[in-house]
């Protein structure tokens, strides 16, 4: 694992972390059932399998749910307000949901409207956090 894994992983997810710091949306995919799970799991709650494959997937969805923040919240004080944050459904793994901050560059958002990601870094608490950005398309 490579420290952007170390550092930001709680535990399963840490291919995740660590393909966002390599520019690549990776998500775990089901060995056995092929459902994605996003968060990611040790064990497959729908057939109870504990084999997981990590794919890398394609940063494309549309809008699940969004919302427009007004708030500085602690450790995000980089964020110049308001921000938008969005869960996205991703196409390429199953509707898998993912959430990140939104760039209106194709006018405001919308749910259902179709975004692409773009690998970026958020600052957290003072610390670089490799993370996807959505754009409106
Ligand atoms: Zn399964």
């Amino acid at each position: 694992m490579s420290s952007a894994g170390e550092i930001w992983s709680t535990g399963a997810d840490g291919p995740y972390w660590d393909g966002l710091a390599d520019g690549r949306l990776m998500l775990p995919r089901c060995s056995s059932c092929g459902r994605w799970h996003w968060p990611a799991v040790w064990r497959c709650a729908d057939c109870g399998s504990w084999d997981h494959e990590w794919q890398q997937v394609e940063p494309a969805g549309q809008i699940y749910s969004w919302t427009r923040n007004w708030h500085p919240f602690g450790g995000l004080e980089s964020l110049q307000l308001p921000f938008v944050i969005g869960v996205v459904a991703l196409e390429a793994a199953g509707g898998a949901r993912l959430m990140g901050l939104v760039e209106e560059l194709a006018g405001p958002v919308k749910i259902g409207a179709p975004v692409t990601g773009t690998f970026a870094t958020t600052v957290y608490a003072g610390r670089s956090v490799p993370a996807i950005h959505w754009r409106t398309t």
